[in-house]
């Protein structure tokens, strides 16, 4: 590919970035039309929607808790939640004989992973799905059993709402109300959230979370001005709501930091996990202040260092300025929750949903090895910048479910917590980076119910025989 080919299909990337992002009509029109359907189903990836909301189960087989034990083998979800995990032979006596086994065989088992800042349901339009199933089927397929949607207006909010009280979301939906739409426009959208509670609708849907856009990615103009800003976060922490600021570069970081500051105070605590997303450049006096006020970060382990970032242009328009770029390894030495999420579809080169993307397995790998998928090799300051395995394995499952406030029952495998599991064909804290995106899903489990079973052999234990 020459360079004149990638420069301008990352221009094109930003160039859509920066004015139909999150476009608040949900128009369709202004989408692409549908090129081709996403080509992640094999015959046998499909299993409907359970109309059951929980269900009973034992998982037997190796299983990465992110808890204590980190590995047991065996775990109990009864109605919906965890009732324990441990050995074979604990689990089983505590099942008694008539909860269902799912003998996993040589596959291994891991909290059910979070996607905790992307658009799958809501810009669907841009990578060719044209329904809100289609968009949840291509997510469990990947082995999500929860997503965030980062940019939900009151159409898009209609439409979510709809899904729960239809009992028609097969997985978990953090949903994020906007105040605000992208660049250029910015157009603020006041306070409508107001006259709702933030909480749980229903019990696959939580709406506890506002975004606000500060800036546009790699222009460096600002949306608000700053009193403005500092008010309306001060209004929506008032009430309760979580605040997820859109904020890639230095400046608008400041901006977002200045605004937490009168709400947490400079050494925290943050009680509602205020967070912000992208954090493409922080300098070393904001990462300090990061880890005083204790804001969490939403990262982009896979494909976002390297392909938003590769391009000269991209990097003029920061300035030219490398020194802060991609910090990943430091956030998470640094002791931040820093969630790995996928930001889909604004990672899709040309828009071009595939099976081998936005996947938990491509934050994890990415994460080890940032290879592009436009520009192959990863700059050269990622080199300090890689994580372990297992430093990306938090980033998909416990420091997401920190940054989604709900840390307490989801993102690990505990007595109480949530009983969503995700089931992998390998065990990725012993694998290289291209081992793990090798690794298919086996299955994936939200609430003790099998929301999508890749492999009818691991699923059929599952029928009763009585
Ligand atoms: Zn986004």
């Amino acid at each position: 590919m020459s360079s004149t080919t990638t420069v301008l299909r990352t221009l094109l990337l930003l160039a859509l970035l920066a004015t139909v992002a999150c476009s608040p009509s949900g128009d369709a029109s202004t989408a692409p039309s549908r090129s081709s359907s996403p080509s992640t189903a094999s015959p046998s990836a499909s299993a409907p929607p359970s109309a059951s909301r929980s269900g009973s189960l034992v998982v037997m087989g190796r299983i990465v808790t992110m808890d204590d034990p980190a590995v047991a083998e065996a775990l109990l979800i009864d109605d919906g939640t965890v009732a324990a995990v441990g050995t074979r032979d604990e689990v089983l006596a505590i099942a008694g004989d008539d909860v269902p086994v799912m003998d996993i065989g040589q596959n291994v088992a891991y909290p059910g992973f979070i996607d905790a800042h992307a658009h799958w349901i809501g810009d669907r339009e841009y990578y060719g799905l044209d329904t809100a199933a289609e968009a949840i089927q291509a997510a469990l397929e990947r082995g999500w059993t929860s997503i965030a949607e980062l940019w939900v207006n009151p159409e898009r909010l209609t439409e979510l709402e709809t899904l729960a009280a239809d009992e028609t979301l097969p997985l978990r939906v953090d949903g994020y109300l906007t105040l605000n739409e992208p660049p250029p426009n910015g157009a603020h959208f006041g306070d409508w959230y107001a006259d709702r509670e933030p909480g749980a609708v229903g019990d696959r849907l939580r709406v506890r979370g506002l975004k606000i856009h500060l800036d546009t990615g790699f222009e460096l103009g600002l949306l608000w001005d700053a009193d403005e800003l500092n008010a309306t976060v001060v209004a929506a922490n008032e009430r309760g709501w979580q605040v997820a600021m859109h904020a890639f570069s230095i400046e608008p970081i400041d901006q977002a930091l200045d605004a937490l500051e009168p709400v947490l105070g400079p050494n925290g605590p943050n009680p509602l996990h205020h967070r912000i997303e992208h954090a493409m450049q922080v300098t070393d006096a904001q990462l300090s202040r990061t880890v005083a006020m204790q804001v969490a970060l939403v990262i982009h382990l896979d494909t976002a260092a390297t392909d938003w970032l590769s391009d000269p242009d991209g990097l003029a328009e920061l300035g030219g300025e490398t020194a802060w770029l991609s910090r990943y390894r430091d956030f998470v030495d640094a002791g931040l929750h820093a969630a790995g999420a996928t930001d889909m579809p604004w990672i899709l080169p040309d828009f071009k949903l595939t099976d081998d993307i936005g996947r938990p397995v491509d934050q994890i790998a990415g994460g080890m090895d940032p290879r592009g998928r436009v520009f192959p090799e990863p700059p050269p300051w990622m080199a300090t910048q890689l994580l372990t395995a297992e430093q990306g394995l938090r980033a998909v499952t416990v420091d997401a479910a920190y940054a989604l406030g709900d840390e307490a029952r989801r993102g690990h495998l505990a007595p109480g917590t949530l009983g969503d599991v995700t089931i992998l064909s390998g065990d990725v804290t012993a694998a290289t980076p291209d081992e793990i995106r090798a690794m298919t899903v086996i299955a994936t489990i939200v609430g003790g119910v099998p929301a999508l079973c890749a492999h009818p052999d691991v699923c059929s234990q599952l029928v009763s025989e009585d």
